[in-house]
């Protein structure tokens, strides 16, 4: 077993366990224990805040240029440990293991991108109506922000957010999902091993109400930045209005994945297969609702068929699998429900079976005719299902689209010139694929608009969230 996998919190430089009060953490794939993590108490938590808000005052005079360095150390390291960091993520999530070794690398990505950015957090000045007065904008760092990440990417979810905030000169305080502890811990790890200053990064764990209650309320904690479900996301919002705290929020999709009748279909089905069967179909920008053009249907289906089946259903640890278990029983029972729900008003089976909620073990389901009557339409589906509809006109297609609560991923896939403009723009998505399945990557604004969220990771709009403006009036 790696060294990286620690059974603790992490609070002010000090690995906490508790063998009496703990939560058990199982692999998916095999549903046997692979460490524990300790049910802090409230006390541990506000004592993990007051240490992150000293650990703020000398981290923000901290020169842009160390911080900058460490991040770039801590990235080296990371990617030194790939292998033992896969292995962790596979071992509590249940992905395959060469996307949890893509995932240890897309990570290290974001803490590359904000070790860089560290040194550009610029400020400006405006030119004022009289001679004797400069205006000034500087953006400063906004104190210690409050993280909390979901189980299905349990490295990048939280390292996104840990890079940028730390770039920017923030301390954190971070609470990952009690599915996936174990990532997160070992960034800590490897951030103390770096150097980093103790209480710096704080992981707690715990019961999640409790703590988010918490975090919410505490008058020093300036931020929130929430990665999850779109409830759980307005639960916090909604908590965190009393003490007004910035909140950025990166919840749920249901995104679209139209292909028109002139699109290079090849590339479409490479793109769809890329798009939705990552870590079995649980990604929030996973496509929900695949919109064929009507004259196109039959060979799309066909070309899935072609190479949906030779896709390898396994434990995650083994090389040959491309499609994990999915992470809980009660996950099979939602697709199981919205498949049942589908097939009941008129939905047509191509390939795969209901899932009959005993194995998390699910291959992959192809089905055509959906429509805005089921709860598929509506529901993040989280599982490997590939749900058809079609169109007949453009207008057709946009408007079955934009019709989803969720605005963070679409795709569209076509060759005609105007279309690869025009269409995009119609989208009322915050992330657009055109003629791609992978739109991921540390350069990017990732984030989605209406209730997909507010705020954006990545690029250097990332910084920002990290960031409050203060303006300054001088009169010489
Ligand atoms: P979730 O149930 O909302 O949980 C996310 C995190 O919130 C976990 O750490 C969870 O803790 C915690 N949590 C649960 N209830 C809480 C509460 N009352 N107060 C404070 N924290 C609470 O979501 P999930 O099922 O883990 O993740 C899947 C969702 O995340 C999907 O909707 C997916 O689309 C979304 N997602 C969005 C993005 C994006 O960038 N937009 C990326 C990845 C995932 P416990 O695990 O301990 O319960």
């Amino acid at each position: 077993m790696t060294s990286y996998l620690m059974s603790s919190a992490y609070i002010g430089g000090q690995w906490i366990s508790d063998a009496e009060h703990h939560i058990t953490v199982y692999n998916p794939a095999t549903d046997e224990p692979i460490g524990q993590i300790p049910k802090l108490p409230i006390s541990s938590i506000i004592q993990a805040i007051e240490l992150s808000k000293a650990s703020f005052q000398q981290w923000k005079g901290t020169p842009p240029h160390i911080r900058s360095r460490l991040l770039h150390a801590l990235c080296d390291r990371m990617l030194e440990k790939q292998e033992e960091l896969a292995k962790i993520i596979t071992l509590e999530n249940g992905k395959p293991i060469k996307e949890a070794r893509g995932e240890v690398a897309y990570t290290a990505s974001f803490i590359r991108w904000y070790a860089e950015e560290a040194r550009r957090i610029y400020g400006e000045t405006i030119p004022a109506n009289s001679p004797s007065n400069r205006i000034l904008v500087q953006r400063e760092p906004i104190g210690v922000c409050a993280l909390i990440t979901p189980w299905n990417f349990p490295s990048a979810m939280l390292g996104r957010k840990v890079a940028a905030a730390l770039a920017a000169g923030c301390s954190i305080i971070a609470k990952p999902a009690e599915n996936t502890p174990f990532s997160a811990l070992a960034l800590a790890k490897l951030m103390q091993e770096t150097g980093f200053p103790d209480g710096l990064l704080n992981i707690v764990t715990g019961e999640p109400d409790v703590i988010g209650k918490i975090f919410c309320a505490h008058p020093d904690i300036k931020k929130i930045s929430f990665t999850g479900s779109t409830q759980v996301g307005r639960l916090l919002m909604e908590q965190s209005a009393p003490t007004i705290k910035k909140c950025s929020l990166e919840l749920g999709g249901n995104a679209p994945f139209i292909v028109f009748a002139d699109a290079d279909l090849e590339e479409a089905i490479q793109g769809a297969m890329a798009s939705k069967f990552r870590n079995c179909g649980q990604t929030c920008i996973a496509s929900n609702r695949f919109l064929i053009d009507s004259k196109i249907l039959k060979p799309f289906i066909d070309g899935l068929l072609q190479v949906v089946p030779l896709l390898t259903v396994g434990n995650g640890l083994e090389e040959k699998t491309d499609i994990g278990p999915m992470i809980s029983l009660s996950a099979v029972d939602k697709i199981q429900a919205l498949l049942q729900d589908a097939v009941s008003k008129g939905a047509i089976i191509h390939l795969g079976d209901i899932p009959d909620g005993t194995s998390k073990f699910v291959s992959p389901i192809i089905i055509s005719n959906i429509s805005p009557k089921m709860y598929i339409w509506h529901t993040e589906i989280f599982g490997p299902i590939i749900a058809i509809s079609t169109f007949d006109t453009e207008e057709q297609a946009l408007a079955l689209a934009n019709d989803s609560i969720h605005g963070l991923a679409a795709y569209v896939y076509t060759t005609c010139p105007s279309r690869i403009w025009e269409i995009p723009e119609a989208l009322e998505y915050g992330m657009i694929g055109v003629n791609t399945g992978r739109i991921s990557m540390a350069q990017a604004p990732f984030g989605g608009i209406k209730q997909s969220g507010i705020g954006r990771e990545g690029g250097h709009h990332g910084l920002d969230e990290y960031l409050q403006m203060k303006y300054i009036c001088q009169k010489l």
